[in-house]
């Protein structure tokens, strides 16, 4: 009986394997006419101030979705790994870009002052490519949305490859006036030297950090930490993954300026968002 049941288990699991694999393959196969079939969305979640009341909405981060034909919508953690390992991230990174600062200008546009930054996440691989400094302007000119209101988000993986090349490419962007944020500060291979030798804006705290904050000890060291550094270096702050009125009380007390989390919106398509406008209460 043992023996049977082994040859059922590997039997069980050389197939899950090969389906696995298969769905990779297909995957990686429908993302190759994902962009020219139109099945990507910007999808738009607000931040917000948390020490405003009402919370007002002060920007958004473009959040990538793809609509696949067959298995519908597909979160950016099963698709972005591939689009960088294959080096089709450009070419999608550089359409959500876009996306992103057209519908930013159309919201601007329309009389909401408030609206002070739209943020769009940048992979390592969009860094190696040599232009995307140049690609970056050419976005902001043919949108006509003005580079101050354009943050990049950043992990600390993007920064830890090509060290002197990221700086570089970042002093470049600020000099035009875009911000940048280092995004789930604390998880990768943090070091606070990328504190000290990148030209960085502001720091997203992670989203693990906010889960626990009420009652994890040594959340709570940690997110006090990482706000006490941020304003000694004058960084703006934002908290990732707010989901509850206590935990936003608790990070707007520690000193935390910005937050983001379903607390106040899930990540939505445009017009989807408008009826939220201009804020919170
Ligand atoms: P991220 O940049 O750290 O984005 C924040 C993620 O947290 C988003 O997941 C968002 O939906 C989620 N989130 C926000 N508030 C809450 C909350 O209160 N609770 C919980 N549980 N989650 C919350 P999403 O949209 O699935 O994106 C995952 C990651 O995919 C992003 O993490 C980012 O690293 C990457 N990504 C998304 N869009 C793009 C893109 O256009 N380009 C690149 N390179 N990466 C992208
Ligand atoms: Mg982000
Ligand atoms: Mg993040
Ligand atoms: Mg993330």
């Amino acid at each position: 009986h043992a023996k049977a049941s082994g040859r059922n288990n590997y039997q069980y699991f050389s197939d899950n394997m090969r389906s696995e694999a298969l769905t990779r393959s297909t995957l990686e196969n429908d993302l190759h006419h994902a962009l020219p079939n139109h099945e990507f969305i910007v999808y738009y979640q607000p931040l917000i101030d948390l020490q405003t009341t009402p919370n007002q909405i002060i920007g958004f981060e473009a959040l990538l979705r793809w609509n696949h034909p067959r298995k519908g919508l597909i979160s950016p953690d099963d698709f972005i790994p591939i689009a960088e390992e294959t080096g089709m991230i450009v070419a999608i990174g550089e359409w959500v870009l876009k996306s992103a600062c057209k519908q930013f200008k159309i919201w601007r546009d329309q009389d909401q002052p408030q609206l002070k930054k739209i943020c769009v996440n940048l992979s390592a691989r969009q860094f190696l490519q040599n232009d995307l400094v140049h690609s970056i302007r050419q976005c902001l000119d043919s949108t006509g949305l003005d580079a101050r209101f354009l943050e990049i988000e950043i992990t600390e993986t993007v920064m830890m490859q090509h060290m002197s090349a990221v700086i570089r490419i970042l002093q470049q962007l600020m000099q035009m006036g875009i911000t940048v944020s280092l995004d789930d500060f604390g998880t990768g291979y943090s070091s606070l030297t990328y504190l000290k030798k990148f030209p960085i804006n502001s720091i997203k705290i992670d989203r693990s950090f906010v889960r626990d904050i009420l009652n994890d000890p040594d959340d709570k060291v940690i997110v006090h930490s990482i706000i006490s550094i941020a304003r000694h270096m004058r960084l703006d702050i934002i908290a990732e993954g707010i989901e509850n009125k206590e935990q936003a009380t608790y990070l707007m007390q520690a000193g935390c300026r910005f937050g983001q989390g379903f607390l106040y919106s899930k990540p939505l398509p445009a017009d989807g968002l408008i009826d939220l406008f201009p804020m919170f209460d």
